[in-house]
């Protein structure tokens, strides 16, 4: 007699949870692997976190990705690797022999995106990042982990990159916003990591002609998709990396934890998500 089993679901839990490509990155990788599973959006508010992740695989989910404002709880629920902890947060929970296990994978999604867009970026000596929150410590965790020798960490508020800095030792250097234009004619490698340049925020002003010719730009903001910063960057015949991209690498690792098998940010996955995008 046939035994029948719930096909595996993840979800995505955050406060509030909507907007999210998540259900269609994961939705497509569902169906053009032919992998019977589901994925869906979860609005858990703070106050009922904690009961939803401890009891995740009796409400049917094989894991989970978490967003705003859940990582650090999530971190604190879980059995974190070693980025999860270097990062100081989790956006991804999976079980190993019935054990919640967290990762952050906006270290390889970052990392991952760089060596398909710009192969050969990792040659940069000397990195200067834009912005010291959430997204800035997922990067500069890749970009030490790496191995890049110098990262120049940038913020409108320096205490705020000091603190992070702190925590990562002698590679990161906590500087000022005025001091931008000196660090950039040494820098192989520039990361907005700020939320300027995005739709409703202000432009994020920073010459990328004072960059050298090999320089890789990447931009973490993808609505819109083409931010000035790249636009500029490419204008000058610089290689880039954009936030899309980074948002499709950092998929990929849920859905194999999830579901077992390895799936690609395709060039059609893409053109799906770019296209949900532009209804913004
Ligand atoms: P966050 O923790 O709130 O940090 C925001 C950063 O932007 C801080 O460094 C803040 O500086 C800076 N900032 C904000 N407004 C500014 C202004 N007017 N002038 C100068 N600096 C300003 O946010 P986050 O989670 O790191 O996210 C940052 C961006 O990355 C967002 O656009 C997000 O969508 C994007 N992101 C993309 C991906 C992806 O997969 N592509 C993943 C994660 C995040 P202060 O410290 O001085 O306030």
């Amino acid at each position: 007699m046939a035994v029948a089993t719930k096909s595996p679901t993840a979800c995505l839990i955050g406060w509030p949870a909507a907007h999210s490509r998540s259900p269609l990155i994961h939705h497509y990788w569902l169906r053009t692997l032919g992998i019977e599973g589901g994925y869906s959006i979860e609005a858990v508010p703070p106050e009922g976190f904690a009961e939803f992740v401890l009891h995740l695989s009796t409400r049917g989910f094989v894991g989970a990705n978490v967003t705003i404002p859940h990582k650090e709880r999530a971190l604190a629920l879980s059995s974190p690797d070693a980025r999860a902890r270097g990062v100081g947060a989790a956006n991804t929970l999976w079980y190993v022999n019935g054990e919640l296990r967290s990762t952050n994978t906006d270290v390889e999604g970052f990392i991952n995106n760089l060596d398909a867009s710009s192969p050969g970026w990792d040659a940069a000596g000397e990195a200067v990042v834009l912005g010291a929150g959430g997204a800035a410590r997922a990067v500069v965790f890749g970009l030490i982990e790496r191995g890049i020798k110098h990262v120049h960490l940038v913020n409108r508020t320096v205490d705020r990159a000091r603190a992070l800095a702190g925590q990562f030792g002698e590679a990161v250097h906590p500087t000022a916003w005025a001091s931008v234009g000196a660090l950039l004619p040494r820098a192989g490698l520039l990361v907005n990591t700020t939320s300027l340049g995005m739709h409703g925020q202000p432009p994020l002003e920073i010459d990328v002609g004072l960059l050298p010719a090999a320089a890789v730009v990447a931009d973490l903001v993808y609505v819109p998709l083409r931010t000035p910063l790249l636009t500029a960057a490419g204008a000058r015949g610089l290689k880039t990396a954009d936030g899309l991209g980074m948002l499709l690498h950092q998929a990929v690792r849920g859905f194999e934890l999830w579901f077992g098998q390895r799936p690609q940010a395709t060039p059609e996955l893409r053109a799906l998500v770019e296209a949900d995008l532009t209804k913004v």
